[in-house]
Formats: C-alpha cells, sequence, structure tokens
C-alpha cells in the first residue's frame, strides 16, 4: 500500500509519497518513493489547506490512489486534527480545521499532528532516538521540540510536552518569539533571528550567512575569511545560549540525549558544537556530557513522521503496519529506505550541509538507489 506525508512549513509545503511493504519479516519497510514542495501561502488556513490537497492530488496522479495521508503542522493540534494556537509565522492559522477539511476534500483517512511531533515520531520510531529519554529539538524558521520516552512520543495533557522555544535566555533576542517575548530560546536561535543578527552585523543578505557558515563563501570575495569568521559567531552565540537554556532541562525532565533537526540544524557542528558547549558550562556536573546528535533522518524527518501518522489510521488487515510497529514497542527491526528526489529544481545546492546519517542507524539509502529512485539534493538552511 501507498501513504502520502505532509509537512507544513513556515515557508513550504513538503509531500511524499510512501510505499509501505510488510513482506519482510511483517515488520514495514518505507520507501519515499516521489516527494514534491509548493510555497506555503501566506493568506490564511483554507489557501494552505488547498496547497496541500493540490500535492496530494499530484502524487496520487503520478503513483494512483493512497490509502491515508498524515500531516504535520505548525501550531497545537488537537485529537481532531484542529489548530488551537498558532504562532504569528502562518497567519491566519489558529482555528483551522486541518483533519475534517481535508478528509472532506481527499476521501481517504487524514492524521494530524503537530509537525515537530511528527517529526519526533520518526526519529523516535526509526531515527536517532530510539531509546531512552529523549529531547527532539527543531530549529528552523521557529523552535519547537518534543520528548519520547523509548520510542513513544510523550503528548502532554495540553499538547505541549518538549515544547522549548520558550524556555528563558540570558539575552534579548534580535526578533521576538511567537508569543511575541524578546528573551525567549525561539527569539535568538530561529533561522530568522539569526539572519538578523547577521544582518545587523554585516548587513549582507541572509543567503550569505547560510553559505558562509556551511563553509561556502563563494571564491573572489575579497574578505571571505572574515565573511566566515562572522558566519560562525553569529551561529555560535545562539548555540551556546540554547545550550545554557537546555542545561537545567536535562536535568529536570532526565534526558538522555537531544537529538537536533530542522533546517538550521542542517549546519551540523556549527551549530551543535557550540550548543554543547553552552550545556556543557552551564548543566549539573552529571548531565554535562550529555549526547546531542543531529536528526538521522535529516531533512526527511518530518515527511517520514507524517506517512507514519498516516500509517496509523491503516488497519493491519488493510495492510497497515502491525500495533507493536506503530507504537515503538519493535521499532529497531524496522528497515528504512528513502530515497529523495525530484524537488522542483529549487531546493538544489548545498547537500554538503545535510547532518549526516549517523553510523549504526536503521536509513538504508543504498538499497533504495537500486530501485531507480533520485537522489536527495538538499537546499541550504533556512
Ligand atoms: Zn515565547
Amino acid at each position: 500500500m501507498t501513504v502520502i506525508g505532509v509537512d507544513i512549513g513556515g515557508t513550504k509545503i513538503d509531500a511524499g509519497v510512501f510505499a509501505v511493504d510488510r513482506a519482510a519479516g511483517g515488520h514495514p519497510r518505507w520507501t519515499l518513493l516521489d516527494r514534491v514542495t509548493a510555497p506555503t501561502p501566506r493568506t490564511g488556513g483554507p489557501d494552505v489547506l488547498s496547497g496541500v490537497a493540490g500535492l496530494v492530488d499530484t502524487l496520487r496522479d503520478r503513483h494512483g490512489d493512497c490509502r491515508a495521508v498524515g500531516v504535520g503542522a505548525p501550531g497545537v493540534v488537537d485529537g481532531d486534527g484542529t489548530v488551537r494556537v498558532a504562532s504569528a509565522v502562518l497567519p491566519g492559522w489558529a482555528g483551522t480545521p486541518v483533519g475534517r477539511r481535508l478528509r472532506s476534500r481527499l476521501g481517504v483517512p487524514v492524521v494530524v499532528d503537530n509537525d515537530v511531533r511528527a517529526m519526533a515520531r520518526a526519529e523516535a520510531s526509526i531515527g536517532a532516538g530510539r531509546t531512552g529519554r529523549v529531547l527532539h529539538l527543531s530549529v528552523g524558521t521557529g523552535v519547537g521540540g518534543a520528548v519520547s520516552q523509548d520510542g513513544r512520543v510523550d503528548r502532554g495533557p495540553r499538547g505541549t510536552a518538549g515544547e522549548v522555544a520558550h524556555l528563558t535566555v540570558a539575552a534579548t533576542g534580535p526578533l521576538p518569539c511567537g508569543c511575541d517575548a524578546r528573551d525567549h530560546l525561539e527569539s535568538v536561535l530561529a533561522g530568522p533571528a539569526l539572519a538578523a543578527a547577521w544582518r545587523s552585523r554585516t548587513g549582507r543578505p541572509d543567503g550569505d550567512l547560510w553559505a558562509a557558515a556551511a563553509g561556502g563563501v563563494a571564491g573572489g570575495v575579497p574578505d571571505a575569511a572574515l565573511v566566515r569568521q562572522v558566519a560562525l559567531e553569529v551561529v555560535a552565540a545562539a548555540g551556546t545560549l540554547a545550550g545554557r537554556a537546555l542545561a537545567g532541562l536535562v536535568c529536570a525532565a532526565d534526558l538522555d540525549r537531544i537529538v537536533v533537526a530542522g533546517g538550521v540544524a542542517r549546519l551540523g557542528e556549527v551549530l551543535l558544537g557550540p550548543l554543547r558547549d553552552g550545556l556543557a558550562a552551564a548543566a549539573w556536573p552529571r548531565d554535562r556530557r550529555t549526547a546531542v546528535v543531529p536528526a538521522a533522518l535529516g531533512d526527511r524527518a518530518a515527511l517520514a513522521g507524517a506517512a507514519l501518522l498516516a500509517a496509523s489510521a491503516v488497519p493491519e488487515r488493510d495492510g497497515g503496519p502491525d500495533p507493536a510497529s506503530r507504537t515503538g514497542g519493535s521499532v529497531d527491526d524496522l528497515a528504512v529506505e528513502i530515497a529523495v528526489g525530484l524537488g522542483t529544481g529549487s531546493d538544489g545546492g548545498g547537500a554538503d550541509a545535510v547532518a549526516p546519517d549517523p553510523p549504526g542507524t536503521a536509513v538504508e539509502t543504498g538499497a533504495a538507489r537500486t530501485l531507480g529512485a533520485r537522489v536527495l539534493h538538499a537546499g541550504t538552511a533556512s
């Protein structure tokens, strides 16, 4: 069977169709067959849902009908798939009945959850956070988080467990947090905040920050070394503040590791190194060496999580994964084949900025290549 996963981001909507194959040993193998993206409309919830439906229709035209659709959506999402609280990142998003509208429009089961929790679901099931108590930190257009325990994401009674955007930091950020505060983690660490800090120091366009921080300063730029140095300083300052803010949480929530995902996280050690340093400087002695690792699924985590959500709506008798695999009971046995490609051309370049898959994960991109799928070309951090 196939399912479709959709990730609604602040700047783009990403949709992928996955084949779910249970043939080998009863455990599902997930293969991402195709992927399409479109800019996120800034004109309200109905237009965003039209964008989602358009991408799903494109994938169904190419690959036939799917059994279910999973959606990772920004904001606090209730059990019926309605957005209860949303930041200003997406105007007019709060109150949107995402699940109900898409079920009606698409004619298949639709399961909706918060986008960061969807990402965490994938990393907790088949990625870098499968065991122990894990904070899944997302750093992109905004900052978000979720907590998992032994492969199961903890939603919390009000749906905000692991939401770290509003942790207080010992600084004033260049842009307000989604809640308008200026001393919250999001106000110093989110991509737009880093870009604002960069502009105020250099007067250069945002793209130069991501290129320079990733080591991609164009040859021939007379002050390339200085540009690179300032880019590293901007990212390091935010990363250190983040590490210090998270240090207390490691003890309070008794975390084993922190898995970092999202567009800014594609900078890899440029961000993760300072974050570890900040954590080590501020944490309780026992917690100073807490593992801080990149997401194993890279920028595919949110899509894969949305696909896992979709599959959860398909009964086992209809080809859905068995319940034990769904809830993380035997996730170590899952095999994942993810072949990513297509794109629209706008995603080109920057592949060297993608966080590498750590050794020992279940991700098998090599096997997927034998299916003739195209190769991922990731965009630069944004
Ligand atoms: Zn806040």
